[in-house]
């Protein structure tokens, strides 16, 4: 098997010329640029290519052939290579909901499309086609294992753990304790795998059947608070969390976000977010919690230049509470051991609701809204 394909598709000879110029310019040295002017012979090529076990990373058709059009091409295209990404080349100056770009993206028949003429070319061409790019890539085998699991087939914990690191967009490796490889990892570990999972590092370091706080500390993330007190304590790390983190560490709060599971909350176990305001073609929802938790920490980095915020990720068990000292600071402890308070806030925060400090939520306005601990 070569390298991954990236084939283009269009009767017009000058556009074709141009595209694969501009396209074998900048992704040739790792792609292998195959280009077809009928529809019908790229169709025949992509059969012969699925025989031999060709990978196609990717398809750019133009809309405009006269055989057929670009999406029932693609459609019909990608029966054949169903992990390739799909882009469809359109004209310029057709904003009108009936472009056949805006159909066949809501029918999740197309993963983007790509105007013609594509000038400045990083922006209009580069751009594009380095994100499906970097959406394709997970679809592979990493070539690359940052963390290696050996656990039972059937125990959930280890499961439990690949789903973590997948939706932490973590490279990592799976392997089952009664395999050749897997036998061969315990043994490199120092382990008997009397008790699994295991979890061994690309740096040495081993983890047999970590909770989730130490996977965390092992990952880099604070599993103790850094401060004494914080003025705002966020509990999870959905978008909504986050989001409020950012604005909270903008102002100069110093702000703690708790987190028991994946920071980036349901967000990050979507395949693709349609619906999100700046992401015109959708987003993979662990794309959207990593570049989310990256805000959070970016932001607050931004803002320790006024007063020092503090972000960290905290494992705690679901139902815990955090406890308040005082009304103007709260003082983080870990759930497992802090004694919630009802006279004092903070008010809890839980998915989208913002729970204002203090003050009854009643007298805010309303995205400051919920109840105090309990
Ligand atoms: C499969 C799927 C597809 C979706 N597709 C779309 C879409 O296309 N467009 C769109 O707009 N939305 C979509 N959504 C919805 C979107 O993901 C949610 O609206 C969004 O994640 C809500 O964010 P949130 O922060 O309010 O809550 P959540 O994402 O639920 O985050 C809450 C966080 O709080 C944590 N938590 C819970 N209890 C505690 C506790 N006691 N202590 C500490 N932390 C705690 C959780 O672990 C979690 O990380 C989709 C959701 C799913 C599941």
């Amino acid at each position: 098997m070569g390298q991954p394909i990236l084939l283009l598709v269009t009767d017009q000879d000058r556009v074709l010329e141009a595209l694969a110029s501009d396209v074998g310019r900048r992704f040739g040295a790792e792609y292998r640029i195959l280009v077809e002017r009928s529809p019908v012979a790229a169709l025949a090529t992509l059969e012969r290519l699925a025989a031999q076990s060709e990978e196609v990373a990717l398809l750019i058709a133009a809309q405009r052939m006269r055989e057929m059009t670009g999406v029932d091409f693609i459609v019909r295209a990608h029966e054949l290579h169903p992990t390739a990404k799909r882009v469809l080349l359109v004209g310029r100056r057709e904003w009108t909901p009936t472009n056949p770009a805006v159909r066949a993206m809501t029918l999740g028949q197309i993963d983007d499309y790509l105007f013609e003429p594509w000038l400045p070319l990083g922006r209009w061409l580069y751009l594009p086609i380095t994100q499906v790019l970097a959406d394709w890539v997970p679809s592979q085998a990493p070539s690359f294992e940052g963390i290696r699991i050996v656990g039972p087939r059937w125990g959930s914990r280890a499961h439990e753990l690949r789903d973590m690191l997948t939706r932490m967009g973590i490279p990592h490796g799976w392997y089952l304790a009664d395999s050749q490889a897997g036998r061969e990892l315990l043994q490199e570990a120092g382990q008997d795998g009397s008790r699994l999972p295991v979890v061994v590092f690309h740096s040495g370091r081993v983890f047999v059947d970590p909770s989730n706080a130490e996977l965390a500390e092992g990952l880099g993330f604070g599993t103790q608070p850094a401060a004494a007190a914080y003025d705002l304590v966020i509990v999870g790390a959905g978008p909504a969390g986050l989001a409020a983190a950012v604005y909270a560490a903008s102002e100069g709060l110093q702000t703690l976000v708790v987190e028991p599971r994946v920071v980036g909350g349901q967000a990050g176990t979507s395949a693709l977010i349609r619906n999100y305001l700046g992401f015109p073609r959708g987003i993979g929802g662990g794309v959207l919690a990593n570049r989310a938790g990256a805000t959070a920490w970016c932001g607050c980095r931004t803002a320790a230049r006024s007063q020092p915020p503090r972000w960290s990720s905290q494992a705690a068990s679901p139902g815990g509470a955090w406890a308040c000292r005082g009304s103007r600071r709260c003082s983080a402890r870990a759930c497992s051991t802090a004694r919630p308070e009802r006279r004092h806030g903070p008010w809890r925060v839980t998915t989208s609701t913002w729970l204002g400090r203090g003050t009854p939520p009643a007298r805010h306005p309303c995205t400051w809204q919920g109840t105090p601990l309990r």
